[in-house]
């Protein structure tokens, strides 16, 4: 691993470090380019940082969270991805402009310091969390941890409300709640109707009409990012199932036990958030200009105007489509983004100027489960099983590698025939366990206590397994 804390100013004779922040679909695919355009040269150096050793693909996660895929399988390990770069995992904890250089702190828990020549920041974003009070208290659907928080505590659900008596907290624990209605909470809620007319019939004393799902929108309608015709089928779809989906509702607040609205308290013991997103952390500490949304503003060849080793791109950035308006935050213009500023850094090295980057969306899609989706491709309103298949068959094929999409293609064969299976693994309860069971002078493996398996929300959100008739809640956040 490159370790060093000299000034970017590229000693005599040292190569030309481009650092690439993010192992997302930016800054991945960015690399990739990078190294097929510069991978050869002696005089530059490649180098991509990500928190985690994988890329997800995020379009695959919600059938990650209900089973239909396995869990690993919606992401791609990094490493045997790469050919001439560097990769590190590390946790990115500062950026240093002026000095050009970037602080890491390494999983074993050491900092150090990477300086860069040139800095591509594709740090993506978060859910905002700031929107809505209380939002803390609600689940988000962004990371792998998060879909596996999510299932565990479904089920969990399910498992104690088959046991419960009392009719208003089965009640309670049997909602859902979904806020925001956009492409990702709808698809979610697609999904996890889809997932519970499955799992349903495990339970003895759980009717499928005993679990209600709300899908609670501020705007006018669902789905605002496809047309309203499309999106009017989605909402027949989903109220098919039994979602009641309210438009034009904030969401005032959020608490443990359920939220509230202008006129309208929901109990509920799953609440979900997903009304929006907002920009890495990092990004809203670096002293560049940024939009309203907190991205930074580069210019159309994604280079930084005051700060010209600066490149940003995916989600962390703004960069103006030719009428001047940013491009959305989507997978499908990170990927584009990605190849585009490779090009322009090679450019840069090469010292010519760099290209504004031009993109017209294919199409979008969302996927309902139950083999039912909608969407637009190329201008053609698809929906139904002829929009599912299209939607898989163009994630299939999004996937880098061969062995990835045998694994999915082996995962959607069997999920035709089999239901989903309501197993759940948490790690941190598993570790409560074993520190009990410490405690009580078992002979108990004292590594897996660390709980070092687990990402502070898995831990933080999950809990232990309760009796029967206890007042189930979600713990503190
Ligand atoms: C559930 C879901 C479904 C979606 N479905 C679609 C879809 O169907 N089609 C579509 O076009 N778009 C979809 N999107 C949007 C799409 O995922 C994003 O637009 C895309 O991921 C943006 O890519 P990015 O590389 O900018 O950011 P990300 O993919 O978020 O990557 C950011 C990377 O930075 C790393 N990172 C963050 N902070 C640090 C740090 N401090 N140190 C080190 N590394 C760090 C992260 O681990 C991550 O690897 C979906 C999003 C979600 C959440």
């Amino acid at each position: 691993m490159p370790n060093d804390t000299s000034s970017a100013s590229t000693a005599l004779g040292a190569p030309t470090r481009i650092l690439i922040l993010g192992g997302g679909f930016a800054g991945v695919i960015a690399t990739r380019r990078l190294e097929k355009l510069l991978g050869r040269r002696r005089d530059v150096e490649i180098v991509l940082v990500s928190r985690d050793n994988f890329f997800l693909i995020t379009p695959l996660l919600f059938e990650a969270c209900s089973g239909t895929l396995e869990l690993r399988h919606c992401s791609q390990p990094i490493r045997p991805f790469l050919q001439h770069a560097t990769f590190i995992e590390a946790t990115v904890g500062r950026i240093d402009l002026d000095r050009r250089i970037v602080s890491l702190t390494v999983p074993e828990g050491t900092a150090q310091d990477l300086s860069f020549d040139h800095l591509v920041l594709a740090l993506g974003a978060k859910t905002n969390e700031r929107l809505i009070p209380g939002s803390s208290q609600a689940f988000t659907f962004k990371t792998i941890a998060d879909a596996i928080v999510l299932r565990n505590h479904l089920i969990e659900r399910f498992e104690r409300a088959d046991v419960e008596t009392d009719p208003e907290r089965k009640r309670e624990l049997l909602t859902v709640v979904v806020i925001g209605a956009g492409l990702v909470g709808t698809e979610l809620t697609g999904e996890l109707t889809a997932f519970v007319d499955e799992i349903v019939r495990w339970y003895q004393t759980v009717r499928r009409d005993e679990v209600r799902f709300y899908l609670i929108e501020a705007g006018p309608r669902i789905l605002g990012e496809v047309d309203p015709a499309l999106a009017a089928h989605a909402a027949k779809v989903l109220t098919k199932r039994g979602v009641d989906i309210r438009t034009h509702t904030p969401v005032k607040r959020i608490d443990e036990d359920g939220i509230t609205m202008a006129d309208e308290v929901i109990k509920a013991s799953t609440i979900v958030l997903s009304a929006g997103i907002e920009p890495n952390p990092l990004v809203a500490a670096l002293p560049v200009e940024k939009d309203r949304h907190g991205r930074i503003i580069v210019e159309a060849s994604m280079r930084s105007a005051a700060r010209p080793s600066l490149w940003g791109l995916g989600d962390c950035a703004a960069i103006p489509d030719p009428s001047g308006k940013p491009y959305p935050s989507l997978a499908q213009h990170a990927v584009r983004e990605a190849k585009a500023v490779a090009h322009n850094i090679a450019r840069a090295l090469r010292g010519e100027q760099p290209r504004p980057f031009v993109y017209s969306q294919l199409g979008v899609m969302a996927a309902l489960g139950h083999f039912q989706a909608i969407g637009r491709v190329m201008g053609i309103p698809l929906t139904g099983f002829p929009a599912w298949w299209t939607w898989r068959t163009y994630y299939l094929f999004q996937m880098p590698r061969w062995s990835r999409r045998i694994r999915i293609m082996i995962d959607w064969t069997v999920a035709l025939f089999f239901h989903p299976d309501i197993v759940k693994v948490d790690l941190a309860v598993e570790s409560r366990q074993l520190e009990r069971a410490c405690a009580a002078g078992a002979d108990a493996p004292m590594r897996l206590v660390s709980g070092e398996a687990t990402r502070p929300r898995l831990t933080e959100r999950a809990e232990p397994a309760p009796m029967a008739a206890a007042p189930a809640s979600r713990p503190a956040p």
